[in-house]
């Protein structure tokens, strides 16, 4: 799974299940059960240029300096005072003006309709290309109409992720990525077949969209506090992360969340982040014995459970294949755990509404059949870069006496319907 969209949702109902994650979008399933990351945690990209190539409102120039201040703003990431991420942002040569007549030259993706080779569209392993990760301005959304169908542009802002991954020396490693960013939704025309938003919503969904190319996957931290947002309580707005899987309020998610950070944190982790704060790992078990992949494992600060979460989807890194999501892999580890903080230890199952372009690894459809619960006690770390271990004596406050178990219910306790997305 590599391209991500980011789609405005019309209707929704039936989410049954508050929920979150925090991990990488690509995995290396074949050897090393490892996130796939940018080398070195340099991101090279390239963006549309020149007058023509403009994005609704926004000039050129307008455009390109907001995609260059997006990437600042992941690669400054801080938690605490302190700047917990490694990674650099290397802008290459401008691509000249890209429309629908030579998008091909630039983008790769498989029609609406077609048929197309490879295992798995848009992936090519090896260096196929030239290294090059276009970030295309799609001026009037033909270019995502392109992509996804007619009338998809009235729905999605944009879309992203790696497309060219390599191994070197063992390691997997991402060498390109493309994007495509929607201008019709900041095209100054607001009507039932043109939505508008304001630019700084805007900017939202491209520092999402941004999140993917580096190499983050959805999130679904705070689902109750989105769900809320539809329903006309906009109070916890600020608890939505960046990364939740659909554009909920862009304004709200141009601050990334705890959870945010510490996804970025995790991939490429600067010295303060790795000596600075601590991590609780531990294995999620189906009726104690098999390991259950795709069940999220949420940690809450006791004191500031909204903002001060973060989460980890069991089993996410893997090898092999999870094919129905039975790998009987459950292993997870929450990072970026502040020390002397108190939290809480939840599972819980991830909304059946995030499928397909909206999916969060490792299982599409998503696991259910299980229990969400908040387990029993709590738990903090002393001092940074410690590693607590669920199950063992050494916490301070034992979670539980057990690795983390999930019960047989008999039935799904998934309610969730799915939901409805125009088109
Ligand atoms: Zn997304």
């Amino acid at each position: 799974m590599g391209l991500r969209i980011f789609m405005i949702l019309i209707l929704l109902f039936g989410w049954a299940h508050e929920a979150s994650s925090a991990g990488a979008i690509l995995v290396d399933t074949d050897m090393t059960g490892n996130p796939v990351l940018w080398k070195d945690g340099i991101v090279h990209y390239s963006l549309e240029s020149g007058e023509e190539a403009r994005l609704g409102t926004l000039s050129n120039l307008e455009a390109a300096q907001l995609v260059r201040d997006l990437f600042d703003q992941w690669v400054n990431t801080s938690m605490n005072g302190v700047k917990v991420t490694n990674l650099q942002a290397i802008e290459g040569a401008g691509l000249g003006s890209v429309d629908v007549s030579n998008m091909n030259e630039h983008f790769s993706y498989c029609p609406p309709g077609d048929v197309c080779p490879g295992e798995e569209s848009p992936f090519i392993v090896g260096g196929a290309r030239k290294g090059v990760t276009p970030i295309l301005f799609d001026n009037d959304g033909s270019m995502t109409d392109a992509v996804h169908g007619v009338g998809a542009s009235r729905s999605i802002l944009g879309f992203a992720g790696p497309r060219v991954v390599d191994r070197v020396d063992g390691v997997l490693t991402i060498i390109e990525g493309q994007a495509i960013l929607n201008g019709r939704f900041i095209d100054g025309i607001k009507s039932n077949g043109d939505p508008e938003v304001s630019i700084d919503a805007f900017k939202g969904a491209i520092f999402h969209e941004l999140g993917h190319l580096i190499g983050l996957d959805h999130t679904q931290v705070n689902l109750a506090s989105a769900n809320k947002y539809l329903q006309g309580d906009t109070s916890e707005k600020e608890a939505i992360p960046t990364m939740f899987p659909i554009f909920i309020d862009g304004e709200a998610q141009l601050t990334p969340h705890f959870d945010d950070k510490v996804a970025i944190a995790s991939l490429y982790p600067s010295k303060d982040f790795s000596d600075g704060f601590c991590s609780l790992k531990g294995v999620v078990l189906q009726q104690d014995t098999v390991g259950l992949q795709g069940v999220n494992v949420v940690a809450k600060d006791l004191e500031d459970p909204l903002m001060q979460s973060t989460s980890f989807v069991s089993g996410a890194y893997y090898k092999g294949s999870s094919k129905d999501c039975k790998a009987h892999e459950g292993n997870f580890i929450l990072k970026g755990l502040i020390p002397g903080r108190t939290y809480t230890l939840a599972i819980e199952a991830i909304s059946s509404a995030f499928a397909g372009g909206s999916s969060i690894e490792p299982c599409d459809p998503p696991q259910k059949g299980f229990e969400s619960k908040t387990l029993p006690g709590s738990f903090s770390c002393s001092s940074g870069a410690q590693v607590i271990e669920t199950g063992t004596e050494s916490t301070t406050t034992i979670v539980t006496t057990k690795k983390v178990s999930t019960s047989s219910s008999g039935s799904s306790s998934d309610g969730a319907s799915g939901c409805s997305l125009i088109p």
